[in-house]
């Protein structure tokens, strides 16, 4: 069996030097908020190219607490209304209603999958405070387009980063955009941990000094609250298994690409649409991507599905059911979102990570080009 994406076989890559750090973490007899977590802050910064990070618990904390803080900051109130995707991950939509505010949806571009800015601009009301894009399966969302939006009508940009660490255009890492970005460190994430973990990245001082507090009780004295926070930390030890997975992030994001690029090249089925309508392998723009998974399209998606299964090959669906359909946000339940209602009914996602074999994507793309048959 090819599986979709070999956990135990990524960590086993490192595992001498993940077995070090974590006696170090175990013999130092410090385990949360210290050396490690301020070490990996530093160096998760630097690669993004910003100039603070802040550790969190995952990433669905990263993106709720950057909208408390900007309430706390006074710069967002109960009911502002945030602009995202309707094709996301739910996680995006959750830290909007958990922070009290209002999400918006907006339609992507089927070209890129990505929200599509001339809706963004559509969307905007006089209660829009915030746009949250969401760079999905690891492609960057038009950043330069959104950003010229953010400016005109003077709103926050919160970048949903989750599945795109080291993605970049024009040199400008994912992270390094909006006002503020989250990423999530979930062991399947392109920069994963053997564990929960999250982080925030921002250029903004007084935002990254509430996020600090938000996360530890509202505080940054022992028993002083200048905040209603919340316990979310990212622990010693997951910080230092960051640390060492870091150094071997854009490694594994070139043996992503890699694989990318021949699945590409290599799958030639009229009735498989690949994710790449203007990215071609070699083009700029693709290396930029950071393929978290490598998405195509197919009318009988299910089909596609039970002949990759008998090939041994197996695949997921990112993902089965959007956001506006679940039982959690039954008020958008008769919404009318076609564009991600296709997505929904026809993305398949083929295996792809930092240990996939070059023998392993060939018998990949040779299923995928009998299928049908
Ligand atoms: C994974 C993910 C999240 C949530 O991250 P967790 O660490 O699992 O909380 C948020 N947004 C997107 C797009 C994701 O893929």
């Amino acid at each position: 069996m090819i599986p979709f994406l070999d956990l135990k076989a990524i960590n086993a890559m490192y595992r001498d030097e993940l077995v070090e750090a974590s006696t170090r973490v175990i013999d130092s007899g410090w385990y949360i908020t210290g050396n490690e977590l301020e070490a990996f802050e530093q160096e998760f910064a630097a690669y993004c190219g910003t100039k603070h990070t802040i550790g969190v618990a995952n990433g669905l904390d990263a993106l709720t607490l950057t909208l408390q803080a900007w309430k706390e900051l006074g710069r967002l109130k109960d009911g502002d209304e945030v602009i995202v995707p309707t094709n996301t991950y739910v996680a995006s939509i959750l830290a909007i209603s958990a922070a009290n505010l209002t999400p918006i949806l907006v339609e992507p571009d089927i070209k890129n999958y990505n929200i599509c800015p001339v809706r963004v601009r559509q969307a905007i009301s006089p209660k829009t405070r915030v746009i949250l894009p969401v760079h999905l399966y690891g492609r960057l969302a038009d950043m330069p387009a959104i950003l010229e939006i953010a400016n005109e009508y003077d709103l926050l940009v919160l970048e949903d980063s989750a599945q795109a660490h080291g993605a970049c255009v024009d040199g400008r890492k994912s992270g390094s955009w909006g006002d503020a970005s989250g990423f999530s460190f979930y062991p399947g994430k392109n920069l994963g941990a053997l564990g929960d973990a999250g982080a925030i990245t921002t250029n903004d001082d007084s935002l990254a000094e509430t996020l600090r507090a938000l996360r530890n009780y509202g505080s940054h004295e022992k028993y002083k609250n200048l905040f209603r926070g919340v316990n979310s930390r990212l622990d010693e030890i997951q910080a230092a298994m960051l640390r060492v997975k870091l150094k071997y992030l854009d490694k594994e994001l070139q043996h992503r690409r890699k694989a990318a690029s021949a699945y590409v090249d290599g799958i030639n089925n009229n009735k498989i649409i690949l994710p790449v309508n203007n990215l071609t392998p070699n083009s700029v723009e693709f290396d930029q991507n950071v393929w978290h998974v490598f998405t195509v399209r197919c009318e009988q998606r299910a089909s596609l599905q039970k002949h990759l299964t008998e090939h041994g090959i197996q695949t997921l669906i990112h993902y089965p059911i959007p956001p506006h359909k679940q039982q959690a946000y039954e008020e958008m339940k008769d919404k009318n979102y076609p564009v991600s209602e296709l997505i929904h009914e026809q993305v398949l996602s083929l295996p792809i990570g930092p240990t996939i074999t070059s023998e392993e994507v060939r018998s990949v793309i040779n299923a995928c080009n009998s299928f049908g048959d």
